[in-house]
């Protein structure tokens, strides 16, 4: 036998779980997108410890059949894509098939899911199945992780404060409820209500529960479409800045991402508006092609690769410039040149 030999499953999900699962708020990213393409449209997280200790996740979607359960867990094995084809036309948040057995390998794992009949309940401890039973539960999926990172003693030591993470978590969850205001999504941290939106798709409601209703009323809607994009978002007045780009949220086809060239477009459309070393609040969803988008760029899709990149980015710019334009949206003491 030769030297090089092939990684069992155990192992090998838990090199990914390295990727896919870099702290609590990667959990709560991928089982709420999980719930979202399962076509949820009340998403409750429950939390303790920042995740540490507990994180659960429950969805009203199409819930799991039974012979699918375990091989939900399996590496690479998926719902949303059948061939390379689909590949390229992604329309679903996940695609990669990693996000359970990943998560699976380091954690302890309880899944309660039916989809409308009798319901199944697995249970899995370090990515090994301890429970595979029939149970009843309702139409929906039940996922509660305990003991994160309880086999993976460094990523536990690397870990930040309770507070840190809880940050990234709240980050992450307002994330999607922006990208989804038809989604109502609650979060709940130690018992405390830390987000809940209504999911009636009213994206200015979403806002005023992130940000307030005092930030949410100055943000003037956009529309804008194009042969290859639509583009829909909030763009807030300038005289409401902040200190980093971090208020800038871009989506594509309901994935939030990061882009560079996108944010600048956006800080361009603004222009001499805003003062030096000062950035806007903005919330742009933009709808293309999924052809146009390559999403297979890094395990966690935050960032991806456009064609026709420039011709958006100047759509952007434009568009921004052209609604402030439009003189009484500008606040007495700011000039336009
Ligand atoms: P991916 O989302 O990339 O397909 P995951 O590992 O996240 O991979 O999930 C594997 C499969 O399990 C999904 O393709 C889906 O069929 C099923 N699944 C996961 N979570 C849910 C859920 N909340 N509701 C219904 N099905 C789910
Ligand atoms: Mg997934």
């Amino acid at each position: 036998m030769g030297k090089i030999i092939q990684l069992d499953d155990a192992l090998s999900n838990k090199i990914a779980a390295g990727e896919v699962v870099e702290r609590p708020a990667s959990v709560v990213k991928e089982l709420v997108e999980n719930a979202i393409d399962a076509g949820a449209s009340i998403i409750d997280i429950e939390i303790e410890e920042a995740g540490l200790s507990k994180i659960r996740i429950s969805d009203n979607g199409d819930g799991i059949e039974e012979k699918d359960v375990p091989m939900a867990f399996k590496r690479h094995a998926t719902s949303k894509i059948k061939n390379e084809h689909d590949l390229f036309r992604i329309r679903t948040l996940g695609f990669r098939g990693e996000a359970l057995p990943s998560i699976a390998s380091v954690s302890k794992l309880e899944l309660i899911t039916s989809t409308g009949n009798e319901g199944t309940r697995i249970v899995l401890e370090g990515g090994k199945v301890t429970a595979l039973e029939k149970a009843a539960a309702r139409k929906g999926t039940d996922l509660t992780i305990t003991d994160l990172f309880y086999n993976t003693p460094a990523r536990l030591k690397y870990m930040k404060t309770v507070h840190t993470e809880l940050g990234n978590i709240t980050d992450v969850t307002n994330r999607l409820a922006l990208a989804h205001p038809d989604v109502s999504i609650r979060l709940i941290h130690n018992e405390r209500k830390l987000l809940h939106t209504t999911g009636n798709g009213d994206v200015r409601q979403v806002l005023a529960a992130i940000y307030g209703m005092n930030i949410a009323k100055k943000m003037i809607p956009l529309h804008v479409t194009s042969l290859d994009f639509v583009i829909d978002g909030y763009i807030a007045l300038p005289e409401i800045t902040r200190a980093s780009r971090n208020y800038i949220s871009t989506m594509i086809n309901g994935r939030f991402i990061k882009n560079y060239p996108l944010v600048r477009a956006i800080q361009e459309g603004y222009h001499t508006l805003l003062p030096i070393g000062r950035f806007p609040i903005v919330l742009l969803n933009i709808t293309m092609d999924p052809i146009l988008v390559d999403v297979n760029v890094h395990p966690s899709k935050l960032e991806v690769r456009i064609s026709k990149e420039q011709e958006l980015n100047e759509l952007i710019t434009n568009s921004i410039k052209e609604a402030f334009k439009t003189k009484e949206l500008i606040p007495a003491g700011f000039t336009t040149n």
